[in-house]
């Protein structure tokens, strides 16, 4: 078995929640990150054997809600960790939190990779997402991380949102573009029952108005020089987030923190999204061993994900199978839906926004 070589870590909090956010979080409270920390360093102790790191990801939730004192003691517990020289190392901030001795020590301590929520300039937009964010403040923020020396710089964007014209969109882009990031995430709007919008009954756009700003967003980053490599991700020549290509690749991961996920020993685990339950101790929630059927089909439903789709020969290597024989390949290239080219199997890329279709009658 092949050895891990990637760690997510959750930090569950943010200054502000979001109207759509359906992710495990939690208002920042300092009380609460102390204890919070010791948690997590027991949950690393109990299961890290030691395995020298290839990416490490901050996520959340909001990391750099976290003020330099946290940050220092969450950077020594992070010490534990053996990391390779050319580890992709990322950390998730806002961007209203890029203040000058942050973005420094995140620099002095590794990080070499920043994600940031920009997700639109638009008022109205952020009105609705209840977030703010001002394209100078922005530009100032960027620049002032790439004087520091930061030179991976992914931005996210939220789109589908209802009432937001195309017009809306293009102008988001265009200013997004001007910050010249090396990868652009893109996040099309989902109504979760338990968030503000989903309380609030708003109803998500028409999927055909949704395929059409999806539509907008591949051809106007493809013309900025951005490659498409996976559903919602485009990067600049060889900034595709390494760490993310873990999960499409289906390698196994270790996933800490209250709401984390990981992939260990053929076992995918969730953590508790309670920090209650969290600070007790109580981590993982649910557990399943992955047998070889699921994990070929995760193979498929994860690779189908990237641009460049499954090789048919790594497959092979992988499970001593020929993916023909396991999945209803055929048909799918027949219709056109799946493209057979250089012995990878993938979808055809203007057919991506019904993904989800393709996979149903995949699996
Ligand atoms: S979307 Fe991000 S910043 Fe907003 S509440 Fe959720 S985790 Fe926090």
């Amino acid at each position: 078995m092949e050895k891990i070589k990637t760690v997510y870590i959750h930090i569950p909090f943010c200054n502000n929640i979001c109207s759509y956010c359906d992710f495990c979080k939690v208002v920042y409270n300092p009380e609460w990150v102390e204890a919070y920390f010791k948690r997590l360093e027991e949950e690393i102790d109990n299961a890290y054997m030691g395995e020298e790191l290839e990416t490490l990801y901050i996520g959340g939730g909001t990391p750099s809600s976290l003020n330099i004192e946290e940050l220092e003691k969450l950077f020594k517990i992070l010490k534990k960790f053996k990391k390779s020289k050319d580890i992709e190392f990322t950390f998730e901030c806002n961007i209203n939190d890029l203040e000058e001795d942050k973005l420094r020590f995140l620099y002095k301590n590794g990080v070499n990779r920043l994600s940031v929520g920009i997700e639109s300039f638009d008022e109205d937009k952020l009105k609705f997402m209840k977030r703010e964010c001002d394209f100078k403040i922005a530009r100032e923020s960027i620049n002032l991380a790439r004087k520091i020396g930061f030179q991976n710089i992914n931005l996210d964007l939220m789109y589908a949102i209802p009432n937001e014209t195309l017009k809306v969109l293009k102008k988001d882009l265009s200013k997004l573009l001007k910050l010249k990031p090396e990868h652009i995430s893109t996040y099309s709007l989902i109504i979760e029952k338990n968030t503000l919008v989903g309380l609030n009954k708003i109803q998500p756009i028409e999927e055909e108005k949704d395929a059409r700003e999806y539509e907008v967003i591949c051809k106007i980053l493809k013309k900025n020089g951005y490659e498409h490599y996976e559903v919602s991700n485009f990067a600049k020549k060889s900034y595709k987030s390494k760490h993310n290509l873990t999960y499409w690749n289906n390698q196994e991961y270790y996933g800490f923190g209250c709401g984390a996920s990981g992939f260990v020993a053929a076992i995918r685990y969730e953590n508790t999204k309670s920090l209650t339950e969290y600070l007790k101790g109580n981590f993982i929630s649910s557990k399943a061993l992955m047998g070889k059927v699921d994990n070929m089909e995760n193979e498929l439903i994860l690779g189908l994900r990237k641009l460049e789709g499954i090789s048919l020969e790594e497959f092979y290597d992988k499970y001593e199978e020929n993916m023909q024989n396991i999945f209803p390949i055929k048909p799918l290239v027949k219709s056109g839906e799946l493209i057979f080219k250089d012995g990878r199997i993938f979808i055809d890329p203007k057919k991506l926004y019904v993904m989800n279709e393709i996979l149903i009658k995949l699996i």
